[in-house]
């Protein structure tokens, strides 16, 4: 039988790696799963719900680390968690592959085997097991509603006896998982959305919802996307003409919802200070690439700046402010990845080293950084 193991998560984070709904399909495999008292607290999973699910509490972190083979988290853990582990445990977790690399090379040195999930390869079977996804769904919900509370407006058009009230325009900046969220939500309270990309493949997702697209359609952009299906970076002949177009209509948007990235990148600059300046006080902006740098330059992660009234909103973390979903997201997330390792017979945990989804997302194994993406640059490249 394998233990798996969830700790608290530290700081801020409200999410959990672990659901009732886990615990009791991990149980079911023949697994034990052990979780540190108070994890899924601010998921609103307390210990009684989770121990009637199956779990078995522990009261403290090491605890429930030093007995794991497997260890789930949100984010990357401590290295006093990782210390804590038994010898050859495996760790599964959002490890922020890119951020703070000594930090990451020394909890590589722990020999600890981790799997990013941020690195999921994006193909259709493992559509279940994508957390960018999943998390940046209802990141894209959120900003949609954080916007329409802050906006001091009505959102749909209303026709009464005393007068119309306009609908509320709305723009979204990137149309991914996170953007199209966007969209609908929008749409679904009753404002007039339109929709920017530099993905061609977006056109018609935005013109399938409802909503106006607005692109520089030239020929770069016919290349713009990747084989992986993400967007590349645009030359600055490209992004002069997009910030033109977006200059003329972003004076006229009230909320403004931007999510643009390109993986491994700081987010592109696609509002200017003067563009803000345009927009009518009282106008939003919900930045969603906050975390990455923002696509707003007035842009303060973690904050809200206002400038002449315009209030742009850099939050940290979308998907944490709803908790109970994006947990019991991400913890399926995880369950879906994980359970063609765990044999039914035998309860027995046994990795397929040779899995595309396995190899895609190891980060760190034997005492080093392995994943390609992370080695250093040779010559040429
Ligand atoms: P993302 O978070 O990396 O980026 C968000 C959006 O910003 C993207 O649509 C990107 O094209 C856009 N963008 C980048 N630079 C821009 C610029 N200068 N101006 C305007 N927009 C810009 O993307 P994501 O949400 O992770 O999704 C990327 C793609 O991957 C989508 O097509 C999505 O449908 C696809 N996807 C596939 C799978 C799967 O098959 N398993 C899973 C998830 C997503």
């Amino acid at each position: 039988m394998i233990n798996i193991a969830v700790t608290a998560e530290a700081g801020d984070e409200t999410r959990v790696a672990v659901s009732p709904e886990t615990v009791k399909k991990f149980t079911g495999l023949g697994a034990k799963v052990i979780v540190q008292s108070g994890a899924g607290e601010r998921s609103r999973f307390s210990d009684q719900v989770l121990k009637d699910a199956g779990a078995e509490i522990a009261a403290s972190a090491s605890e429930a680390a030093g007995k794991a083979d497997i260890l789930l988290a949100v984010r990357r853990p401590s290295m006093e968690t990782m210390k804590a582990l038994k010898p050859g445990a495996v760790v599964v977790a959002m490890m922020d592959p890119f951020g703070e690399r000594a930090a990451l090379d020394e909890l590589a040195g722990t020999g600890t085997t981790t799997f990013t999930m941020e690195f999921m390869p994006r193909i259709t079977r493992a559509q279940s097991m994508d957390v960018l996804s999943s998390q940046a769904n209802l990141a894209g919900y959120k900003a949609v509603v954080d916007a329409a509370s802050m906006f001091e407006q009505a959102m749909p058009m209303m026709m009464t006896a005393a007068g119309t009230v306009p609908a509320a325009k709305i723009f979204i900046m990137g149309v991914g998982v996170a953007g199209l969220q966007a969209i609908a939500t929008g749409r679904r309270l009753g404002g007039i959305v339109s929709a920017t990309d530099v993905r061609p493949a977006t056109k018609e997702q935005v013109a399938s919802l409802g909503a106006k697209f607005i692109a520089v359609e030239d020929e770069e952009f016919k290349q713009a996307q990747t084989e992986a299906g993400y967007a590349k970076p645009m030359s600055e002949a490209y992004q002069k003409k997009q910030a033109e177009l977006v200059a003329s209509h972003i004076a006229n948007q009230d909320i403004v919802i931007t999510t643009a990235l390109i993986p491994g990148r700081p987010a592109p600059k696609l509002i200017t200070k003067a563009m803000v300046e345009s927009m009518k006080p009282g106008s939003i902006i919900v930045d969603l690439a906050a975390e990455r740098g923002g696509n707003c330059e007035l842009t303060k992660p973690g904050d809200i700046a206002d400038h002449g009234g315009v209030r742009i909103a850099g939050p940290i973390n979308l998907a944490g402010s709803v908790p109970v979903n994006a947990s019991a997201l991400y913890s399926r997330n995880l369950l879906t990845f994980l359970t063609p390792f765990i044999d039914k017979e035998s309860g027995d945990f046994k990795i397929d080293w040779d899995d595309e989804l396995v190899k895609g997302t190891l980060l760190t194994k034997d005492g080093k950084v392995v994943h390609p993406n992370l080695q250093p640059k040779t010559d040429g490249e």
